[in-house]
Formats: structure tokens, C-alpha cells, sequence
């Protein structure tokens, strides 16, 4: 696989820390990267710009994972045509971004990205960070080799050509690759100030290809973790989608803990992590992110209302039982705390109403499951949300807390077919329901029949 690095690689000096005298070109007899693996709608794109007289070059995940013999997630394409050029050259392309501005052209649910090069921002004064270094403006147009060394990780920052099939190597990128590491192109101090999710960046990437993370940019996320602090916190949501949905969950979470950024993400739950209290947080987190990690190996669906219940579950569990102790029924009890600690967290993580008022049902759903075991459970069983309720029951059980019983008694419900013997089941299931405080069934009150007026005698 690694047949292109005899040794082109060692005419770049200092890797991904100062600029060379030239690029490293690899013609395609020394690389691995074959048309036949570039999705044939990005191949489009790449001929056509070419065609009309841009450059423009397959970069960033795509040619990395190519590289390393991995399927890409997506394919990001950079051009020397100016986002204008691009909608003219295609009739199923839109501009989308205001503080930069991308052409996504789209292929029936495909969608490739073409991004104008851009040049960093060494050399024009502060004008476009802020006091603390944060990038404001990101939007000047550059040359090819500008696009590289404004790019994060050396890893990342590949080009590929149909023009010959070479791979272009400015940062010291392929030995990087060959060395399994994720050096960052830069002062890693500067580059994490300029923008804090370069910090998340790294985690995910090493987690996702396995590589070590270079020790000065370890150093710099140790030292400059609090500044996710002041990122966007929108964009924190997707990046956390990104951390724990793409397969690696487990891996992810176990960098952002080891280099202290979960705590900065989810302070409450990395509070309760840290009491390790019957090891149950640990365990149910774990488990739920091994469960996504097989689910997503296995193409089957994943939903960031179910990761968002587990992740914020402890905080939401020990908040409800400070409820009941105040003598609220405990549904409400879990209500108020659905309500609390989502109202905590979206200062840090905004996680949108529509996936949080999911992960409250299911919470929610865990005291109906527990209170109502006798004969409404038929009608529980039969609603859209009992899915999910019940798997989160599962990863309940799984770490350890007491719900051994119930996952006993829903499971045979629902696997029994005969009909007597479910009834038999609800009228045991009553008893349980009893022992977990049954919701009680509201009385309808009967309206008293208001008198009429008598009758006037009829004459
Ligand atoms: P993935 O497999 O997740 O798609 P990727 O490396 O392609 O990984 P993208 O988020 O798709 O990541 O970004 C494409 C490329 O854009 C990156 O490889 C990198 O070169 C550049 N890039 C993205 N985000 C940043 C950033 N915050 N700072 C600098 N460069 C970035
Ligand atoms: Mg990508």
C-alpha cells in the first residue's frame, strides 16, 4: 500500500511546521489511489472544472482514506475557480455559507463539495481573529499551496489530480500517513486558538484511523481544552454527532476523557463520571456507545436522541430522585429533570429541541415502563415511542441498575403470542406495577345531571 513512500517524503523538512521549497508531486505508479475507488460523481466534477481551464484536485478525508486503503466518508474537491465559475460550470449546483462561500452540487441525494482555495491568514495582521485568536473570517481566496497550509492536520491536507493522477504533498502529509500520526500543520497553539475544534478534530481522526496524536499538539490540547468554552455551541452539536455517531464512539470517548475534553463538553455527566458511583455511568455510557459503534458497523440506524438520553442520563437519573425526594410523583420528577438538565447543557452543547424532547420521552418512558406493567402495558406496547424506551431499558439493565424484573416481564410480553397466557402475564405484571408505585388510573369525575328549570304548566 505504502509502495509511493520509498522516499519522495523525505525531501519535505520539518513536516507540517514550516513551508518547503516546492510540493511533493507522487506520480500514480508510486500511490494507490485508483479512479475506479473515487465515487463517479466527484470524477465528474474534477473533469468538468478541469475542462473548462481550473485546476482542481480531490482533498482532505477522501484522498487520506483512499491512501490508507479506507473507504471515504465523502469526497471534498478544491478548485481555482471562484464559486461564481463553479454554479456557471453546473446546473445542479448551489452557494451555501455566508462567512465562506461553498458550491455543493448535487447528485440525487449526493452531494459533492467544491471549496475555492483559500490562503491562510499569516501576513495581514489580527485583523480577522479575535483577541483571543479566535479565526472570525476565513474567506480570502488563495493559491493551491495557500489552500494547503491553511488546512488542519498534514493528513488532511492531500491533493489528487485527474490532470495526471498524482498525489501533491506540500505539509509532509504522506509521511505522516506512513507514520500513523496526526501532526498539525503549524503552531498547534495557534491553530487551536484560531479555531478550539481543531481540538475535537483530533480526537475524532485519531480515534477513526488509529493514529497517535503528535505530542506538542497533545500538549496544546491539554493546555487549551476550556476554549471549546466559547465555540459556537450549534457547532458543537455536530461535531459531538460526529464524535460518537461514525463508528468510533468508543474510542472517542475514551481520547476526550483522557485528554480532559468531555469535561468541557458535559460537565454534569463528567461531574458523575469522575464520582463513578456503582460504576454505572461509566458502564451505561460505554455501553451505549459500543451498541452504536456494532450498529453502525452493521448499517443499521443510529439516533442522536437515543445518544443524547445516554449521555446526559446520570445527571437526568440523580436530578429526578431529588424530585421525588421533594414528594413529587415520580413521571413529574423525571419531567422537571428532563427539563433541568437539558437547560444546563445547551449552554455548552445546543442540542436541537427536536432531538432533546426525544431523549426526555425516553427517560420519561422509563418510569411508564416500571409503573405500568399491569393491564395498560398492551397499550404501551402498541405505541410508536415503546421501541426505543425498551432498548433504553436494556442498556439500563446491561449496567447494572435494578431493572433486572421489568426487562424480564416486558420481554416475555413481548414475545408471548397465545393469548391466555398474556393475560396471565397482565394480571401478574399488576403486581410488579403495585411494588413500583403504579400510576394510578385518573377517576373521571361524574358530572352530577344539572337540574332543569321545572317546567311553566301548560295551560
Ligand atoms: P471526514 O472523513 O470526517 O469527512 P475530512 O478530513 O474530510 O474527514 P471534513 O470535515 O470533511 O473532514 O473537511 C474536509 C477538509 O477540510 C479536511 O480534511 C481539512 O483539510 C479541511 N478542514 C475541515 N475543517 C477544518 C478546520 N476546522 N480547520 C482547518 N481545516 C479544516
Ligand atoms: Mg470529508
Amino acid at each position: 500500500m505504502f509502495s509511493w513512500l520509498k522516499n519522495p517524503w523525505q525531501r519535505v523538512r520539518g513536516g507540517g511546521k514550516g513551508r518547503t521549497s516546492g510540493p511533493v508531486r507522487i506520480p500514480r505508479d508510486q500511490h494507490c489511489v485508483s479512479r475506479s475507488s473515487i465515487g463517479r460523481y466527484a470524477l465528474k466534477v474534477l473533469y468538468r472544472l478541469n475542462e473548462a481551464g481550473h485546476e482542481a484536485y480531490l482533498v482532505g478525508g477522501g484522498v487520506r482514506d483512499l491512501l490508507l486503503g479506507r473507504e471515504p466518508k465523502d469526497f471534498d474537491i478544491a478548485t481555482s475557480a471562484s464559486p461564481e465559475e463553479v454554479r456557471k460550470l453546473f446546473r445542479n449546483c448551489r452557494l451555501i455559507g455566508r462567512r465562506f462561500r461553498l458550491a455543493h452540487i448535487h447528485f440525487g441525494r449526493e452531494i459533492i463539495e467544491v471549496a475555492t482555495f483559500r490562503a491562510g491568514h499569516e501576513g495581514d495582521g489580527d485583523s480577522r481573529t479575535s483577541d483571543n485568536g479566535m479565526l472570525l473570517r476565513d474567506n480570502v481566496y488563495g493559491s493551491l499551496e495557500e489552500d494547503a497550509w491553511r488546512r488542519d492536520f498534514t493528513v488532511n491536507a492531500l491533493y489528487y489530480t485527474v490532470e495526471d493522477f498524482a498525489v501533491v504533498d506540500y505539509t509532509g502529509g504522506l509521511a505522516d500517513l506512513k507514520a500513523g500520526c496526526l501532526r498539525m500543520i503549524g503552531d498547534p497553539q495557534q491553530r487551536f486558538r484560531e479555531d478550539p475544534v481543531r481540538m475535537l478534530r483530533a480526537v475524532r481522526f485519531a480515534a477513526k484511523l488509529g493514529f497517535r496524536i503528535d505530542k506538542e499538539v497533545e500538549q496544546a490540547i491539554r493546555e487549551l481544552g476550556y476554549l471549546l468554552e466559547e465555540v459556537s455551541h450549534a457547532r458543537l452539536f455536530d461535531e459531538t454527532l460526529k464524535l460518537f455517531l461514525s463508528g468510533y464512539g468508543v474510542a472517542s470517548y475514551e481520547l476526550l476523557r483522557q485528554y480532559h475534553l468531555f469535561s468541557h463538553l458535559f460537565p454534569e455527566t463528567d461531574a458523575c463520571l469522575s464520582e463513578e458511583e456503582n460504576h454505572f455511568p461509566h458502564t451505561l455510557l460505554l455501553r451505549a456507545l459500543e451498541n452504536t459503534d456494532q450498529r453502525v458497523a452493521s448499517d443499521r440506524p443510529v439516533s442522536p436522541a437515543f445518544l443524547y438520553a445516554a449521555l446526559l442520563w446520570e445527571p437526568a437519573r440523580r436530578e429526578a430522585g431529588v424530585f421525588v425526594r421533594r414528594k413529587q410523583p415520580a413521571l413529574q420528577a423525571m419531567q422537571l429533570a428532563g427539563d433541568a438538565v437539558f437547560a444546563r447543557q445547551n449552554p455548552r452543547v445546543q442540542v436541537p429541541k427536536r432531538f432533546s424532547l426525544q431523549s426526555r420521552e425516553i427517560w420519561e418512558w422509563q418510569e411508564r415502563l416500571a409503573r405500568n406493567t399491569g393491564r395498560r402495558a398492551m397499550r404501551l406496547l402498541e405505541q410508536p415511542r415503546f421501541r426505543a424506551a425498551w432498548d433504553f431499558l436494556l442498556l439500563r439493565g446491561e449496567a447494572g441498575e435494578e431493572v433486572a424484573e421489568l426487562i424480564q416481564w416486558w420481554g416475555a410480553l413481548q414475545e408471548e403470542a397465545d393469548p391466555q397466557v398474556q393475560q396471565r402475564l397482565l394480571q401478574e405484571g399488576e403486581k410488579l406495577a403495585r411494588a413500583n408505585g403504579e400510576d394510578k388510573p385518573k377517576r373521571r369525575r361524574r358530572r352530577r345531571p344539572r337540574k332543569r328549570p321545572a317546567r311553566p304548566p301548560q295551560s
